[in-house]
């Protein structure tokens, strides 16, 4: 991809931000288009200095720049429970108008578009592991549906523009993502345990604590991502990491990698929590040849480390 220039929507958020940085690095040269409502400018200090990197503040889904592009990707929504239940239209319109915006620059330009999608297409699964082939279990007017079938319906638009428009498309099924960058309030479990243990409070787990998840560390994500994008593969992929574990597991751990002195509190479980989540990536894996390499402990220290010494993000 050296030489290209690359269109990152919604690359100052905790992703993107990666991403642009992993792109940089490949000789791209990078253009990051964010509305900053949840993305933050803080996460681009250092691109923001070097000579292939353009910042643009906009909104996918009122209008885009008319730029000169050879790739897209598309990581411009809330992604947090709690950030897309506080802006459920603006969610709904990010995966719809915008990625009709996005996709419009890319059928202009000739560019391969990527969209995330998210494992919450598979809402609350009945099918464990979860394979691209499994179609979900989607409340589609329950608290979560904003972000669900958004995104559901962004895949359906993708797609269609790729086998009516000939636009060269990929789409990427991220399944629970963390790591440095991450907004301290975001709501999601990483960043409140981690908060929580740093201060000695307690940490608040949902229901019981015996659903569970599978986290993928951003560096790996982010190389899923590029993986894809080089492959010219076009139906969906799931890109995370398949180690499961329940959220009380994760909670111990994060009190016993942080030193912290935090007991466990409960509260009630929010309405349609998915209880089980973990992503069969035998198909990256044959496609892309990709797999996570970053072990949990690993991972996570360096995001305690980054909370630690950023408390003010
Ligand atoms: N969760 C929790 N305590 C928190 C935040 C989240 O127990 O302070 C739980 C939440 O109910 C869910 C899981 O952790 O079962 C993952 O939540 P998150 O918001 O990170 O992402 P989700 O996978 O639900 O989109």
């Amino acid at each position: 991809m050296a030489e290209k220039t690359v269109l990152v929507a919604g690359g100052a958020g905790f992703v993107g931000s990666h991403l642009c940085e992993k792109l940089l690095d490949e000789n791209c040269r990078v253009i990051c288009f964010d509305s900053l409502i949840t993305g933050k400018k803080e996460n681009l200090p250092s691109m923001s200095q070097r000579k292939n990197f353009k910042f643009i503040k906009g909104d996918i889904s009122k209008k885009v720049p008319s730029l000169r592009i050879d790739g897209i990707f598309n990581l411009a929504s809330p992604a947090s429970p709690v950030d897309y239940q506080k802006r459920p239209i603006e969610t709904l319109f990010s995966g719809s108008l915008g990625v009709k915006n996005l996709l419009d620059l890319a059928r202009k330009n000739d560019a391969v578009f990527l969209q995330a999608s998210t494992s919450e297409i598979y809402g609350d699964p009945l099918e464990h592991p979860q394979k691209e082939s499994y179609y979900g279990n989607v409340n589609p007017v329950g608290p979560r549906s904003c972000y669900d079938e958004s995104k559901r319906f962004a895949e359906a638009l993708t797609t269609n523009y790729c086998s009516h428009y000939s636009v060269e498309t990929r789409i990427a099924r991220i399944f629970n993502t963390y790591g440095p960058r991450m907004r301290k309030d975001d709501g999601r479990v990483i960043p409140n345990f981690v908060m929580q243990a740093l201060k000695n409070g307690p940490l608040t787990v949902y229901g019981d604590g015996s659903q569970t998840r599978s986290f993928c560390f951003v560096d790996d994500l982010v190389c899923g991502l590029l993986s894809l994008m080089k492959s010219g593969y076009t139906l969906p992929v799931n890109l995370g990491n398949p180690d499961e574990r329940t959220i009380f597991d994760t909670a111990k751990k994060i009190i016993s990698l942080t030193g912290s002195s935090s007991k466990i509190s409960f509260a009630p479980l929010p309405k349609d929590d998915p209880l089980r989540r973990r992503p069969d990536i035998s198909l990256a894996s044959e496609k892309l040849g990709w797999k996570p390499v970053t072990g949990f402990d690993k991972g996570l220290k360096s995001t305690v480390e980054w909370f630690r010494t950023n408390p003010g993000r």
